[in-house]
């Protein structure tokens, strides 16, 4: 159960063992900083996935696993914390060669995933019930029960976060989970299942399959016997695992990005709003489901402050993981066409490039870099300023006032995260109450925003929230006891 020096893993995670594939099947793995294949993946089908399932149903009803009380459970969970800590770098290393992020980020997105596992450690024995008032000869209490078996498909975006923002709640309260992570990048996710088994989570109550969304996904997705799907992903497969879950009557939580606008007024602090609003977007390389990527700019003040977020774009550079500049590549050639395809666009259009950052001169010839670009103003019923371009890519459009900015922001089929940036705390809150996401900002940003915050989409951002305490809501029921006594 080993994993190679370099921790990388071949095979499916099943039952506390990596397991080859039945079919044989496997996928290239190219870095996106030079796109040359330095491993690969098996492909888990049918066989795993039902093997994976059986042993999370097992490990629910007759193992170990869901006997255990709350405060063991987070126990492992806190364990579990403490082994992606002390293996930190070499999970680091994995996460930037895999996703071609700066060692910066992945850095931080590995403790990320590390601090997930603690919150919910110490979260795990608090999901309390209530009990309610009935009639006198009856005693009457809820619980919070796990769904069972949760199959949670994640990106390739954050593996490590993705993993710890999923795992670590379902487990905490007590689900088998059955992860399939992203075909492009999803090493980290195996060696983090690894390191669980280490820290002594019983045989079942985690499996990862990786493989193809088209194969393992769908297959997994439309297994017979799990009890509930947390998915993360684009709206197009979040549509299909809906109807998944619907063919099942069985619940799900769909996270599908968004076109998150920023609300920025003449009388803002810029020393805040600045930084945020550039980082907002290149950090990952635009490839947040969170990332801010329109900025509304009030159009009395537009010149100085688009002059201001065009400086800070300028200076922004693109390298290599190793370089740890301001972005790395983005995940795929792919991923690369389509969002140099939304540039030529906006250029067809005529809408101008306001500023460009650099691609380093010496990253390798075959990886996927695209500069930061700043494009605008943007007609509001222009490509670039209603669809997910998943890239460094910001427009900035100018509203007329208070009214006016609530009406862009919301002119949107998304509704994620928004940011208000303005030192008028009742326009602030006025604007924050009506804007329609799951996340509202004022004075700062942070893609996703931390873990203890509740987070999650309204229209086709999708539905069901995660992280914080909200997320072991989500990710059990409640049973009603109701106990006549005479
Ligand atoms: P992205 O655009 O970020 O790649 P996807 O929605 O394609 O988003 O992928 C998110 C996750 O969903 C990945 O793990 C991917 O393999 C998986 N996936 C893709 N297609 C399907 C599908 N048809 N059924 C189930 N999972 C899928």
């Amino acid at each position: 159960m080993s994993s190679n020096p370099e921790g990388l893993v071949r095979g499916a995670f099943i039952a506390n063992e990596v397991v080859p594939v039945a079919s044989g099947s496997s996928v290239p793995v190219l870095a996106p900083s030079d796109g040359i294949a330095f491993t690969e993946i098996a492909e888990a089908g049918e066989v795993e996935i039902d093997a994976a399932v059986a042993a999370g149903r097992q490990a629910l009803e007759s193992g170990e696993w869901g006997r255990l009380p709350g405060y063991e459970r987070g126990r492992l969970l806190a364990r579990l914390s403490r082994g992606i800590l002390d293996h930190a770098e070499e999970l680091v290393a994995l996460e930037a060669r895999d996703t071609g992020k700066p060692l910066g980020q992945a850095r931080a997105d590995i403790a990320a995933a590390a601090r997930y596992f603690e919150f919910y450690a110490g979260a795990a024995d608090k999901l309390h019930g209530e009990t309610i008032p009935y009639f006198n000869e009856f005693f009457v209490a809820t619980e919070r029960e796990p769904h069972g078996v949760v199959a949670h498909i994640i990106p390739w975006n954050y593996p490590a976060q993705m993993f710890g923002r999923n795992v670590a709640p379902s487990l905490a309260v007590g689900n088998a989970a059955v992860v399939k992570p992203a075909e492009d990048a999803c090493l980290s996710v195996l060696r983090m299942a690894q390191l669980a088994a280490e820290a002594g989570f019983p045989a079942g109550a985690l499996a990862v399959l990786p493989g193809r969304g088209s194969v393992t996904g769908a297959a997994l997705s439309a297994h017979g016997d799990i009890d509930y799907i947390a998915f993360t992903g684009s709206p197009g497969v979040g549509e299909l695992i809906q109807v998944a879950a619907a063919r099942r009557a069985i619940g799900c939580t769909l996270e599908l990005g968004g076109k998150s606008p920023h609300l920025l007024f003449g009388d803002a602090d810029l020393s805040l709003a600045i930084p945020a609003i550039v980082n907002g977007i290149v950090n990952n390389a635009g490839q947040t489901c969170s990332a801010g990527s329109r900025v509304l700019v009030e159009r009395a003040h537009f010149d100085r402050l688009v002059a201001a977020i065009a400086d800070g774009f300028g200076k922004l550079r693109a390298g290599t993981p190793e370089m740890n500049l301001d972005l790395g590549p983005v995940i795929n050639a792919r991923q690369q066409q389509r969002v140099e395809r939304y540039c030529e666009q906006a250029k067809a259009d005529g809408i101008a490039l306001l500023a460009e950052g650099t691609v380093d001169a010496a990253v390798p010839a075959g990886g996927f870099y695209i500069p930061p670009r700043l494009y605008g103003p943007v007609p509001p019923d222009n490509a670039l300023a209603r669809e997910e371009v998943f890239g460094p890519v910001l427009c900035v459009m100018p509203f007329e006032d208070e009214a006016d900015a609530l009406r862009l922001a919301n002119d949107s089929e998304f509704g994620l995260l928004a940011g208000v940036w303005t030192s008028d705390g009742g326009r602030a809150m006025r604007l924050a109450r009506k804007i329609r996401a799951g996340q509202v900002y004022i004075n700062g940003f942070a893609a996703g925003g931390g873990i203890e915050l509740p987070f999650g989409g309204v229209k086709r951002s999708g539905h069901g929230r995660e992280k914080g305490l909200a997320a072991m809501h989500e990710l059990s029921t409640m049973k009603t006891i109701i106990h006549r006594h005479g």
